[in-house]
């Protein structure tokens, strides 16, 4: 397995690949559901490659940005077991240069929910995505569903700039009980991670629930009621290209939340 640090090496590398390319962004601290995606990749494309980079644009000031697990070592591992067959781990500096140019989010569906919550952390994925497709040119980039508005808005971006490049979503993988997989996860106490579940039970209740009701109050009242967390961000219900609905229609409905447990900041969500 090949490992690049520089924009450059990478280049040249593709440049050399004769075939089809699938691309897994990553910020390390690799769990099932990156390799799930790596997976994917591997089946549908002639070569596979992991980029292993915590974005500092995408963090607000007051974040977890220092604190963010990295274990590069082991990612490494994971992806050379994987069959990945390179690596691009770029250092900050060699990603962005002072006073550059730089990519918006839309201003109504980027500035939603997370937008909301996390303001231009969604212009900090775009631009680093950006230029992350413009180093791979990959043939198909893989995103996780549990990063539901992310993924959207990277389909956006893609029409928009014209990226001659599919976007493959890949479904949440979740532990045996339920909890969604998530890099931040170690971050939660025993306590906390038995109220985190709450999380995806109440997602769990408005799947069942919407089989006999498109009634959203309804179910959001139940929602509230297995909630078990600190401070709970946003329930909201969206149609498949973040609009906010008043009615459930199956195949086009996403539930998503927003909550703290503690200091630790999930977000799960279910496509109904
Ligand atoms: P991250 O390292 O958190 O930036 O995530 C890298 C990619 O993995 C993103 O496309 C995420 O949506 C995806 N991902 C994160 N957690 C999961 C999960 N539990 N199941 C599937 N994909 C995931």
């Amino acid at each position: 397995m090949e490992i690049f640090k520089t924009p450059q090496e990478t280049t040249e590398y593709i440049k050399s690949l004769q075939g089809s390319i699938g691309f897994v962004p990553t910020m390390g601290a690799l769990h099932k559901g990156h390799l799930e995606l790596i997976n994917k990749a591997r089946n549908e494309n002639d070569f596979v490659i992991v980029s292993i980079f915590v974005n500092p644009t995408q963090f607000l000031p007051g974040e977890d940005l220092d604190k963010y697990p990295r274990k590069l070592e082991a990612d490494l591992e994971i992806c050379k077991r994987a069959g990945v067959n390179a690596v691009f781990t770029p250092i900050s500096q060699n990603i962005y240069s002072e006073d550059e140019i730089s990519i918006k989010a839309p201003k109504i569906k980027g500035y939603i929910l997370e937008g909301f919550f996390r303001p231009r952390h969604f212009d900090g994925v775009l631009q680093v995505v950006n230029k992350l497709f413009n180093i791979v040119k990959p043939t198909r980039a893989y995103f996780g569903k549990k990063d539901a508005q992310q993924l959207y808005l990277i389909k956006q971006m893609v029409k928009n700039f014209f990226f001659d490049l599919e976007i493959v979503p890949v479904d949440t993988i979740r532990e045996k009980d339920g909890l969604a997989l998530s890099s931040r996860n170690i971050y939660l106490s025993n306590e906390e991670r038995k109220r985190a579940l709450s999380i995806s039970k109440a997602l769990k209740r408005a799947a069942k629930l919407s089989t006999t009701t498109t009634d959203i109050e309804k179910i959001k009242k139940e929602m509230l009621e297995i909630l078990d967390v600190d401070r709970l961000q946003y329930i909201a219900f969206v149609d498949n290209d973040f609009n906010y609905i008043n009615k459930i229609t199956h195949g086009n409905t996403i539930i998503l939340i927003a909550a703290y447990i503690g200091q630790t900041r999930l977000i799960d969500n279910i496509w109904l």
